[in-house]
């Protein structure tokens, strides 16, 4: 008899932003003059820089011929996209090698489809609050969850302890929700801890484009040891803006081993299996991303971002509310005033600035209490919110 896998039974609902969307809307038909402005998205706005898609043009055109056609591409990646992904890591003074990296269409299956390659008995140990998909995706796969609190005493940067439990680490810096990013020495901590439990971390790198800071680490191997106990995610989508086109990367460093089986080998085979590689068009408008050119598009639509962030920054703070973020991230976490929950701050803020944020407690229970609000908006939205927020009495 056919069933469904249960673990997705264990689920939560997924509905954060459906409610999101059912709150706004239902205002939106009340007050139908209301001028409301998102501040809750986690999607970039800004489109594809000319040069990015003056390359894939190129690109297409190169399909069109019989001499230069292509098919099927490598699972890892061509080969010109992972020299320029190793040439960035080696502008951070890390040694990448081009059979250490993996091309796929995201970050967030690699995160998700990374756990296909360890015991289903691993523990896995997340961070709440926490970027959702590492969560679902473990218990999806029958994996038990560990949870570390990230609070407002530990600066949402929760840190290991002896006796902490969970295999697989998941930790996201610059983190999603919460904007905070570990700095080199709390990263040289966690990555002693997992050589010394043999522990895996999995390093969510899909926000390093917004840090300025030249003291915090973009990369997790910009720590000494790391190569031994983690693997790296990171993504175009919100460096180059390809949300909607899908280009990622997994660094899988060749001492990385588990009983003496290559890991980046077993993450190879699974991709053989399951994945038939990212289009050469996308790969090259990646590459393209990645050249001085390139770098300088990507460069100024982070710095539109982060002028977003400062603004919304600079009116939270006005409003005296505790908030992190927004500095080397796009995303700024404040806590909300008077005790209130997070949709009681939802519904505040939408009846009294019809302003649109996300509710903490959708990130998890640790959460509760706080808000994310976005910088991909246009100027003028974050210009407007921030007006609206400072004349806000609470
Ligand atoms: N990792 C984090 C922390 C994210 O917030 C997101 C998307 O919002 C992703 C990964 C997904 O990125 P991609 O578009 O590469 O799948």
């Amino acid at each position: 008899m056919v069933k469904l896998n249960s673990n997705l039974e264990s689920l939560s609902e997924n509905y954060l932003f459906v409610e999101v969307a059912r709150r706004k809307q239902e205002y939106a038909k009340k007050n139908p003059f209301a001028k409301i402005i998102s501040m809750g998205i986690g999607d970039v706005t800004l489109p594809l820089s000319k040069v990015v898609v003056d390359e894939m043009k190129r690109a297409a055109e190169t399909l069109s011929f019989k001499a230069t056609f292509k098919g099927y591409p490598p699972y890892e990646g061509y080969e010109f996209l992972r020299e320029a992904i190793s040439e960035k890591y080696k502008s951070l003074g890390v040694k990448i090698g081009t059979g250490e990296i993996y091309v796929s269409d995201g970050s967030k299956s690699d995160a998700s489809n990374i756990l296909d390659i360890f015991n289903r008995h691993s523990e896995v140990l997340i961070i709440d609050p926490v970027y959702p998909v590492y969560r679902d995706s473990s218990i999806i796969n029958g994996n038990k969850v560990r949870y570390l609190r990230a609070t407002e005493e530990n600066n949402f940067l929760p840190m290991p302890y002896e006796g902490l439990l969970g295999d697989l680490i998941y930790l996201c810096s610059p983190n999603n929700p919460t904007g905070a990013v570990y700095s080199k020495e709390q990263l040289k901590k966690w990555v002693d801890f997992a050589n010394q439990n043999r522990r895996i971390i999995i390093f969510d790198a899909a926000y390093e484009a917004f840090i300025e800071d030249k003291n915090l680490p973009h990369s997790i191997y910009e720590i000494e040891g790391a190569k031994s106990c983690a693997m790296e995610v990171c993504s175009f989508s919100k460096s180059a803006g390809f949300t909607g086109v899908r280009c990622a990367y997994t660094v899988i460093p060749k001492e990385l081993e588990v009983n003496g089986h290559s890991v980046g080998k077993a993450w190879l085979r699974r991709q053989s299996v399951k994945f038939n590689g990212v289009s050469y068009v996308t790969q090259k408008a990646a590459c393209a991303s990645l050249t001085s050119e390139g770098k300088k598009g990507v460069l100024e639509c982070i710095s539109y971002y982060k002028t977003n962030a400062r603004i919304l920054s600079e009116a939270i703070g006005k409003l005296g509310l505790w908030h992190i973020g927004g500095e080397n991230s796009p995303y700024i976490w404040f806590k909300c005033p008077k005790g209130m929950t997070s949709w009681e701050m939802f519904d505040f803020l939408l009846r009294e600035a019809n302003i649109v944020c996300t509710p903490g407690s959708g990130f998890g229970e640790s959460g509760e209490g706080f808000i994310r609000l976005s910088s991909f908006a246009a100027h003028e939205e974050a210009l407007y919110a921030a007006q609206r927020l400072k004349e806000l009495k609470i």
